[in-house]
C-alpha cells in the first residue's frame, strides 16, 4: 500500500495502515509527530549548525528516516528485523535518498558504536531500554517517545514503576504525570553518563508522550538536571496538589486544604520546565502547510509556547464536578483567575486544562461567582 506524507512516498504493509495503534511499520495516527519532529529538526539546525546526523533507531517503514533524507539530514536507519530493513531501503530508494545508511543491527550495539548528532527513538511501548546506549554517544538533541502511557501515568502501576524507576500516580493529570515520569526517568539515566538533559518540546495526548531533550556533556549539567527532580503530593478529596523539590520525599499525612487523608506521592518526577517558548515559536515557523497536519500541530505549539511552566495542570470540568457546580466557558473562567491577580493559562492536554499558580482553593474562591 502506498502512502504520502510530508512529501515522500512510503510503500507500507497494506494490513498495517487501518489506523492500528500498534501499527509495527507505520502508524498514520503519529503522523502529527512527525511533522513536528521534521520542523523541530529545521529549527534545531538554526539553534546548533553542526548539528548534521540523525539516527532513526527503529526505523520499521523507514518513514522517519525518509522523511529526514529528504530534508538534508546525513541519515541511518536501523533495525534489527530484516524485513523492516528491506523496507526502509526501497522507501530511502524510491525516494532518492541512497545517501542514507541502513543499518540490520541491535540499535543499543550500533548507539554504543558510533555517535551522531540528533537521535530519534520511537519504540512501541516504553524507550527506556534504549535511553542508556542513546546517551552515551548522542551529541546534540535526543526525540523520545513513549507510547506506555498506562504504566507511565501509574495506572498500570507495577509496570511503570519497573519502567521508570519512580512512583507514577494516577490523577486527574495522568498525561502530565506521564510526561514527568518520563523526562526524571531520562534526566536519571542521561546523569549516569555526565549528560544533562533539558526538554525543549514536550507534547503528550491520550496515545503517546514526545518530549525534545538538548544535550550538555558536563557533570555540572547533570546535577542541574537532577536538581530539577523531586515529588508531587496530591489529595484525591480535593485535587489540592503540592510540589516539594528534591530526592528526599517528606510526603503529607493530611491534606492541607480539606484534611483529607487520601494523599498520594509521586516522584521522582521532573519539576522544571518542559519547554522552551522561543524554540517552539521557531518550530512553528517551519511547518509549511503541505504538511497535512499543519493546521494542528501550529495550534498545537501556541498552545504549547503558552502553557505556563507550573508542574501539573488542572481540568475545569473535573474541578467544577467535585465542586458540585457547573462549569462556564474556558476563556472566562481564565478571565476570572486572572482578575483575581493569579497567572492563567491553557494547557494542551484537554479543550478544558489549564494552569494557574493558584491553588485548589484560591481557583474556586476567584471563579465560583460566575459559576452558573
Ligand atoms: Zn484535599
Amino acid at each position: 500500500m502506498r502512502v504520502t506524507e510530508g512529501g515522500v512516498e512510503l510503500e507500507v504493509p497494506g494490513e498495517q495502515t487501518e489506523g492500528i495503534e500498534e501499527a509495527v511499520f507505520y502508524n498514520p495516527r503519529q503522523e502529527l509527530n512527525r511533522d513536528l519532529t521534521i520542523a523541530t529538526l529545521r529549527a534545531y539546525r538554526e539553534r546548533e549548525d553542526r548539528a548534521t546526523s540523525y539516527l532513526d533507531a527503529m526505523t520499521a517503514s523507514g518513514v522517519r528516516g525518509v522523511r529526514a533524507a529528504a530534508d538534508g539530514w546525513d541519515v541511518t536507519c536501523c533495525d534489527v528485523d530484516e524485513e523492516a530493513v528491506d523496507l526502509a531501503r526501497e522507501n530511502l530508494e524510491r525516494n532518492d535518498c541512497e545517501a542514507a545508511t541502513v543499518e540490520h543491527w541491535n540499535v543499543n550495539a550500533l548507539m554504543h558504536d558510533s555517535t551522531f548528532d540528533v537521535i530519534d527513538l520511537d519504540p512501541f511501548g516504553t524507550p527506556m531500554p534504549f535511553a542508556d546506549a542513546a546517551f552515551a554517544n548522542c551529541r546534540d538533541l535526543l526525540c523520545v517517545t513513549a507510547t506506555d502511557t498506562a504504566p507511565l501515568c501509574g495506572a498500570h502501576f507495577n509496570s511503570g514503576v519497573r519502567s521508570y524507576s519512580a512512583v507514577p500516580r494516577n490523577t486527574d493529570y495522568h498525561a502530565e504525570m506521564g510526561v514527568r515520569i518520563l523526562i526524571s526517568a531520562l534526566a536519571r539515566s542521561g546523569a549516569r553518563f555526565d549528560v544533562g538533559v533539558e526538554p525543549i518540546l514536550t507534547h503528550a495526548t491520550s496515545h503517546y508522550v514526545r518530549t525534545y531533550l538538548e544535550l550538555t556533556h558536563k557533570p555540572t549539567a547533570a546535577d542541574a538536571a537532577i536538581d530539577e527532580l523531586g515529588q508531587l503530593y496530591h489529595c484525591e478529596d480535593c485535587l489540592y496538589r503540592e510540589a516539594d523539590p528534591g530526592l528526599i520525599a517528606d510526603p503529607l499525612e493530611t491534606c492541607p486544604h480539606c484534611g483529607g487523608n487520601r494523599m498520594l506521592t509521586a516522584g521522582p518526577v521532573w519539576l522544571g520546565a518542559v519547554q522552551d517558548s522561543e524554540f517552539i515559536a521557531a518550530v512553528r515557523d517551519e511547518i509549511p502547510y503541505t504538511f497535512d497536519t499543519a493546521p494542528a500541530a501550529r495550534e498545537l505549539c501556541d498552545t504549547l509556547a503558552a502553557e505556563l511552566d507550573e508542574p501539573t495542570h488542572y481540568d475545569q470540568h473535573k474541578l467544577c464536578r467535585n465542586w458540585g457546580l457547573p462549569a462556564n466557558a474556558m476563556d472566562d473562567f481564565l478571565a476570572d483567575l486572572r482578575e483575581a491577580g493569579y497567572a492563567a493559562s491553557r494547557a494542551h492536554y484537554g479543550g478544558t486544562t489549564f494552569k494557574t499558580d493558584a491553588s485548589v482553593g484560591e481557583i474556586r474562591a476567584a471563579t465560583e461567582g460566575n459559576l452558573d
